[in-house]
C-alpha cells in the first residue's frame, strides 16, 4: 500500500526512480480512492479510461532513464481544459458531447513530461460562480464537510486533491476560481501572472482575466506543476517569457509584506479576521517586515470586475449558437434556432451574464459601464504598482468567510459575487496570487479550512512560492 496522504511530487518522483513502486501502482492507489469516495464527493465527472495505459507509458520512460519530475504523477484536469479525444464540456448542456480535437498547451506539456492525466473534474458552468453547484453533473461536496460547497469554479479540482483522488490538479482562475476553492478545501492554489500559462485549449470565459492555475497540497507541488505548464506559446499571443517582467529581489532581510487594512474590515467573518491577524503575527515571528499599505481604488474592484466579466462572457459565449458550436435545437426560423439552442444549452447564470454583458456593451451604456470599469482597472493597477515599490507581497484573507452550505447562496447571485471581494483584484491587474491554508474555523461542530492570499507584482510568482513555503514550514 502506498501512503498517499502526505505524498508530494518530489517524494513520489524519488520513490518512482528508486522503484519503491511503479507509476501503475501509484495511479491505482488514486483510482482506489476515487472508487471509494467519488460517488459521494462528485469531484470527478469522468475518470479517463486509459489511466493505467498512461501509467505504463510513464513506467517505460522511467525504465529508459528519461523521467522528468512529473513522469508518472497523477494530474486531474478541470472540465474546461481540452484533452484530445476526450470530452470537455465546461459542465454545460451546451457542450456535453463535445470531444476535444486537440490538446490544450498546458496538457501537451504535461503529456510531454510523462504525467498521468487521471480524469476531468467538476466545475460551475463555463467557470461562472463560486460553489461548483451550477453544473450539469450536480454539485461537488466539500470533503471537509459534505453538507458544504467546495468553492468554485474549480471545486472539482480542489476536492479531488483534498479527498486524495489525485496528487495535483489544474483549475482555471478568472476571478478566484483556483484560490477560493483551494481555500475552502484546505489546499494551495496559484493564479499565475497573466500570460505565464497559455490559454490555448482553455475554454474562454473572460479572456483578459483567465489563467490556468495549479492546485496541490503543498507549495512545492504547485510550483512543480507550474514549472511544467508555464511558458511562451505561439498559439497564445498574450503569453510571456520568464524575463518579460523584471522581478526585484525580496526587500530587507527576509521580505516585506503589505497589509491593505482598509479592505479587511466590514463584512468579514470573525473567525476569518482572527485567523488573518494570527497569520500576520506568524509572518512577523518568521522575520518578515509588516507594513500597512493603501490601495484606494481597490474597493471598486468587485463592480469593475463583474462589469468586464459580463461584457467578455457575453462576447465569448456568442459562438455557442447551435450552428457554429454547441447543442442544436431546431426552431421554426433561424432566429428561433438560436433561441431554442441557447435556452436549452445555457444555465441560468450563463444567461444572466450574457444579458448583462450585452447591456453594458450596448451603444447607450458602453461609456457609462464598460469604459468606466476599464478606467478603474487602470487606477487599481496603478495603486498596486505603487504599493509594490514598498512591499514584496500583499496579504489578505482569501475569502471573507469559510465554505457555506450547499444551496445557501444559490438563489442570491449577489451574495455569491460578494464572496470574491479579495480574489478578483489580481485578475483585473494581471498580478500573480496564491492561496494557502492558514488554519481552521469551528463551524457547526466541523473544522472548516481557512486560507490567506499572497499577491505579488507581475512576474513575481517565485516570491509567492518562497514566502508561502516559509509560512507553511516547507
Ligand atoms: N466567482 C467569480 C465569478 O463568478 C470567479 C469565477 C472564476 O474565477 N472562474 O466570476
Amino acid at each position: 500500500m502506498i501512503d498517499i496522504s502526505n505524498l508530494t511530487i518530489e517524494q513520489a518522483h524519488k520513490d518512482l526512480l528508486a522503484k519503491k513502486y511503479s507509476a501503475r501502482d501509484l495511479a491505482q492507489a488514486y483510482l482506489d480512492v476515487i472508487s471509494a469516495k467519488n460517488s459521494d464527493i462528485n469531484a470527478f465527472v469522468e475518470v479517463y479510461s486509459d489511466v493505467l495505459k498512461q501509467a505504463d507509458a510513464a513506467d517505460a520512460i522511467i525504465a529508459a532513464g528519461k523521467a522528468t519530475k512529473l513522469t508518472g504523477i497523477p494530474v486531474a484536469v478541470k472540465d474546461n481544459i481540452l484533452v484530445k479525444d476526450n470530452i470537455a464540456s465546461s459542465a454545460s448542456a451546451m457542450l456535453k458531447d463535445y470531444h476535444s480535437t486537440y490538446d490544450a498547451t498546458a496538457i501537451k506539456r504535461l503529456k510531454e513530461a510523462g504525467a498521468v492525466l487521471i480524469g476531468r473534474t467538476n466545475m460551475d458552468e463555463f467557470a461562472m460562480g463560486g460553489s461548483t453547484e451550477k453544473s450539469i453533473y450536480g454539485a461537488t461536496k466539500n470533503p471537509h464537510d459534505t453538507s458544504r460547497v467546495p468553492g468554485g469554479t474549480s471545486g472539482g479540482s480542489a476536492a479531488a486533491v483534498a479527498m486524495g483522488g489525485t496528487l495535483v490538479s489544474l483549475g482555471s482562475d478568472t476571478g478566484g476560481s483556483v484560490r477560493q476553492p483551494a481555500s475552502f478545501c484546505g489546499i494551495v492554489g496559484l493564479k499565475p501572472t497573466y500570460g505565464s500559462v497559455s490559454r490555448y485549449g482553455l475554454m474562454a470565459a473572460v479572456s483578459s482575466f483567465d489563467q490556468i492555475g495549479p492546485m496541490g497540497k503543498t507549495v512545492g507541488d504547485v510550483k512543480a506543476l507550474f514549472e511544467i505548464v508555464r511558458g511562451q506559446d505561439i498559439n497564445d499571443g498574450t503569453t510571456i517569457s520568464t524575463t518579460t517582467y523584471p522581478v526585484k529581489p525580496l526587500k530587507g532581510t527576509k521580505g516585506v509584506i503589505g497589509i491593505p487594512r482598509e479592505l479587511i474590515s466590514d463584512g468579514i467573518d470573525t473567525q476569518v479576521k482572527k485567523n488573518f491577524d494570527e497569520s500576520v503575527e506568524k509572518f512577523k515571528a518568521l522575520g518578515y517586515e509588516i507594513k500597512d499599505i493603501s490601495v484606494p481604488h481597490a474597493r471598486y474592484a468587485l463592480p469593475a470586475y463583474y462589469i468586464i466579466n459580463f461584457a467578455e462572457i457575453s462576447s465569448n459565449l456568442g459562438r455557442f449558437d447551435g450552428v457554429r458550436y454547441g447543442l442544436y435545437k431546431e426552431g421554426k426560423t433561424l432566429i428561433d434556432d438560436y433561441v431554442q439552442s441557447r435556452t436549452a444549452g445555457f444555465g441560468k447564470e450563463a444567461r444572466r451574464r450574457i444579458l448583462l454583458g450585452a447591456y453594458v456593451l450596448s451603444s447607450g451604456y458602453y461609456d457609462a459601464y464598460y469604459n468606466k470599469a476599464n478606467a478603474l482597472r487602470e487606477l487599481i493597477r496603478g495603486d498596486y504598482a505603487k504599493a509594490f515599490e514598498e512591499v514584496d507581497v500583499i496579504l489578505t484573507p482569501t475569502t471573507p468567510a469559510p465554505a457555506w452550505k450547499i444551496g445557501e447562496k444559490s438563489s442570491n447571485p449577489m451574495e455569491m459575487y460578494l464572496a470574491d471581494v479579495f480574489t478578483v483584484t489580481p485578475n483585473l491587474t494581471g498580478m500573480p496570487a496564491l492561496s494557502m491554508p492558514s488554519g481552521l474555523a469551528a463551524v457547526d461542530g466541523k473544522q472548516l479550512p481557512l486560507g490567506v492570499q499572497l499577491v505579488g507584482a507581475h512576474g513575481a510568482d517565485e516570491h509567492l512560492f518562497t514566502i508561502a513555503a516559509s509560512f507553511l514550514g516547507e
